[in-house]
Order: C-alpha cells, then structure tokens, then sequence
C-alpha cells in the first residue's frame, strides 16, 4: 500500500485493487496506441468493442456464467433493477415472493408492488434486519412469476448462506454488496444483478446476469430502455453504455482471474472476515450486530461499543491511523467495516491491531 492511500472501509463506492488502478492510470493517455484515453473512445470502435467483450468473456469465465444466461452491461444501479426486474417479468400471475431482509430489499418489494401482487414470505425488520428470517416453503407463492431475495444486506451484515428451495419458481437475486466474493451455482438463480461500485468497478455500471427463459417473457409495450431485450439484442450497446466503468470492470474480472479465480478470492474473503469476527467476539469492547454466525456477511460487518461516544471517539481516532469511512449506517449505528474483495488481508489486520489497541486504552 502506498502511502498515500489510506484503507478505505465504505460500503461503496468501495476500494477498487491497486494492480487495476495503476493499470488503468498507465493506459490514460493513449489506450493501446488509439492515441486516446478509454473516456474519448467511441463506442462502436475496435478498442471498445474488445473492451466490451472482454469484459462478458472474462466475467462468463469467472463467474461461470452457462451459455443459456445473457450479461447486460446497464446504468441506472441496482436501485433501476427493482423496477425493471418486474416489469419484465411479472407477466404471467403477475405475482412474486419477497424476501425483505433489509432497506434495499424493502425498495425492491416496493417497486415491484406497482406491477402486481407481492406476497412478503419472511421480514426481518422487527430487530433492525440483524437476521436472515427463516422461511417456510409452504408459504412461497406456487405460481409466482419470480422469487426475490437480496443477496447479502450491505447494511446489516447480513447473507442468505443458502438459498431458498423455490421449486420452478426463479430466484432473482440482488448480489450488489456480494457478487464475485464467493464461488455460486449461476444456474440456481433466474436472474443476478449487481450495481458495480461495490465488488466491481465505479459505480454507473450495473451488471445482469439473465436466463433466456425468463427474457421470453419481455413484451414490446416496455419502454424501450427499461426493456432487457432492447440490451440483449444490442450487445449492451443500444445507446452510449458507461464505457469507462466497463473497463475498469474488465480489468478488475481480469484482476480476479490472475489472482486464481472467485474460489481463490473466496479463501481470502473468509481469512479476512474470520480475523475480523473473531476480534469483535472475544473483544470486552465491541460486539458485532449480527449474532447467528451462520448469517454473517462476508463483505460488511457492522459492530459497536454500547456507547456513542466511544464508537465516535474510535472512527475519529481510526481516521487519523488511516482506517477510514468506518461509521456504520445511521438506521444501524456504530461501525461498519466493508470489506469487499479489494480490501486487501493487510488492511483487515490494520484493523484488527487498531481495535485491540482502542480496546486496551478505553476499558
Ligand atoms: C448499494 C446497494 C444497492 C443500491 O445500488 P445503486 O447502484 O446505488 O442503485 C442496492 N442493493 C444493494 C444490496 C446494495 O448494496
């Protein structure tokens, strides 16, 4: 780490890898001899048009996305996906299950009550969303449209360790706080979409991974933007795409592939919030939010100290050593510590030795 940067904790837009950073600041100038930065290329050009489609191939690769599922490349975040995700496919009951885990999760049940009937299966907001509900199949809509969840709840800490036995039923799932910090089985899910600014690149890019069997179901009376097809049919290129965060996305699919894969970054994944856990667990100090350790993210760990002032004494002090953005979200309080797959081991220890420091001088 240079030092001159600091770790950065934030739920997102996040710490993107430094390899992908110093790639990217060599290539500003002149991308690979066009004479122009990747922000001046037309997006019909050779050099883009690679850029694009090096990002699906690598990503396909990585994720190992089956031939049967469509990569968009889209704008609008996450937040445009909870409309446009019933939109599309709320066409044959016109019914879909929710699971509301959290803020963004209750946003996407809001959205999708303007196209039809939703039936929330399990809610967790009677202890501020610091559990995973346990769900009853029997209660699941038997023909609903689609089966919602949100992945890993950015600001609870929260993850669904498995998933839900729908049956026939699709599960889309809002993998924006987790996508690519752990090996998934793709064809389990009818629909992924992450907005990128967490696990993969600057925020303006959102990435969907769709079946084609769910696509049948988009009708021409969708506006054309808000229609999958219309992105499916144009390579993600029907209008100006945001090219330069796909790039940076690419290179980032290609920084987890020289590192060994999802599966090699999943091992570090789990060493970093292992370390983290187990310092908040056997801390006299602090304690995490979240209790079922089963239920506990990889990527965001909300922990306080009981006292407001000690939480606010310890971000400020954690600032000034170069641990920075580590305040929780208001709805939760206390600290959050977002630890993506770019926050690099170094860091999560950096931590860990501040907290066990603060420890010792505050009890
Ligand atoms: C950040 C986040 C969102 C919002 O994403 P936008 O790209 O800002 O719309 C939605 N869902 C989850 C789980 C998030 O972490």
């Amino acid at each position: 780490m240079p030092e001159n940067r600091v770790y950065n904790f934030s739920a997102g837009p996040a710490m993107l890898p430094e390899a992908v950073l110093k790639k990217a600041a060599g290539e500003m100038l002149n991308y690979k001899g066009s004479g122009m930065s990747v922000m001046e290329l037309s997006h019909r050009s050779k050099w883009f048009t690679e850029i694009i489609e090096g990002a699906e191939t690598t990503l396909r690769e990585i994720m190992n996305i089956p031939e049967n599922y469509k990569v968009l490349f889209l704008q609008g975040g996450a937040s445009t996906q909870f409309c446009m995700a019933p939109m599309n496919f709320m066409k044959g009951s016109k019914k879909a299950d929710y699971v509301v885990t959290g803020a963004w999760a209750k946003k996407a049940k809001a959205e999708a009550a303007r196209f039809g009937e939703v039936k929330v299966v399990g809610d967790s907001s009677d202890k501020t969303f610091s559990y995973i509900p346990e769900l009853d199949p029997s209660t699941f809509t038997a023909d609903a449209d689609f089966f919602h969840i949100t992945s890993n709840n950015t600001i609870y800490g929260t993850y669904f360790a498995s998933l839900p036995e729908t049956g026939s039923v699709p599960i889309i799932a809002d993998m924006s706080s987790n996508i690519l910090s752990e090996v998934i089985d793709v064809s389990k899910y009818g629909m992924i979409y992450a907005g990128a600014q967490k696990n993969i690149g600057p925020a303006g890019v959102t990435v969907v991974v769709v079946d084609e069997k769910l696509l049948e179901r988009c009708t021409d009376d969708t506006p054309t933007m808000l229609n999958y097809q219309t992105h499916v049919k144009a390579g993600s290129l029907f209008n100006t795409p945001p090219t330069y965060g796909i790039y940076i996305a690419k290179l980032v699919f290609e920084h987890i592939k020289e590192l060994g894969g999802v599966a090699a970054v999943e091992e570090v994944n789990k060493r970093k919030a292992g370390l983290l856990y187990d310092a908040i667990d056997n801390s006299p100090l602090f304690s995490c939010t979240v209790e079922n350790k089963a239920q506990r993210s990889l990527m965001n760990v909300p922990f306080v100290t009981g006292s407001d002032d000690l939480n606010a004494q310890f971000i400020k002090e954690a600032t000034e050593a170069g641990l920075v953005t580590l305040k929780g979200h208001r709805s939760v309080g206390g600290m959050r510590a977002s630890i993506y797959n770019a926050m690099p081991e170094e860091g999560v220890k950096k931590l860990v030795e501040f907290m066990q420091q603060f420890e010792k001088q505050n009890s």
